[in-house]
């Protein structure tokens, strides 16, 4: 699969807006400010496909990218517990994201994104559980790896995938990865390729 090839199809702000449930795509979650944005679009070598942005309102809704083979995506989650948003709008999320991940048959993985120095907050929690009780499988990438020594990043590293193993099984893989060094990115396509493609 090309990354590169991701286009924007549309984006959604309830369930029925989603393109037809056909085909095959792999979501990414996180919480805001994780990186997400900055992962997408390393991934796709865009600058600007999913807006880096804090804004509010911008990451409301779920966006879904087309790949250069048919009736395979990528969808970009709205990012969870932005601080400065009113509780009903939090809420609203919350709906929205339940109501795709409980009802889409065509999401064959979720990439959950952590900042590595801030691993496991409780909507990691609820994704790992999420995960669990629907044996939907489970990447975690831990970027912003630049920020810690090698040392530290391993070490963390090792911690997560013991415990997540733990948790899921064979239904989780942990990796790290940084936007800024571009350090990660193959293991991450291996791991969609290895999702998407039949
Ligand atoms: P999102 O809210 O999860 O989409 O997070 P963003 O992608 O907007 O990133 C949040 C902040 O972290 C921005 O200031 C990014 O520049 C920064 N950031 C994201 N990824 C990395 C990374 O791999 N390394 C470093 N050093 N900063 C990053």
């Amino acid at each position: 699969i090309h990354y590169s090839s991701a286009r924007f199809n549309t984006s959604a702000s309830k369930l029925s807006q989603c393109p037809a449930d056909e085909g095959a795509e792999v979501a990414f979650a996180g919480r805001s400010n994780a990186g997400k944005s900055s992962a997408i679009n390393t991934l796709t070598q865009h600058t600007q496909l999913a807006r880096v942005s804090k804004t509010p309102g911008r990451t409301q809704l779920i966006n879904f990218f087309d790949l250069n083979i048919e009736g395979l995506r990528l969808v970009d989650l709205p990012g969870y517990g932005y601080a400065k948003v009113p509780i009903a709008l939090k809420q609203h999320w919350q709906k929205h994201l339940d109501a795709y991940l409980q009802h889409r048959q065509c999401l064959r993985g979720v990439v959950l994104v952590m900042d590595i120095r801030h691993p496991m907050k409780e909507f990691d929690e609820m994704m790992v559980q999420w995960c669990q009780s629907t044996g939907v499988p489970l990447h975690v990438l831990l970027t912003k790896t630049d920020k810690l020594k090698r040392g530290p990043a391993q070490s963390t590293l090792l911690q997560i995938r013991k415990s997540l193993k733990a948790a899921l099984g064979d239904l989780v893989s942990v990796q790290t990865f940084s936007a800024l060094k571009k350090t990660g990115v193959d293991q991450l396509k291996e791991r969609l390729d290895a999702w998407l493609l039949p």
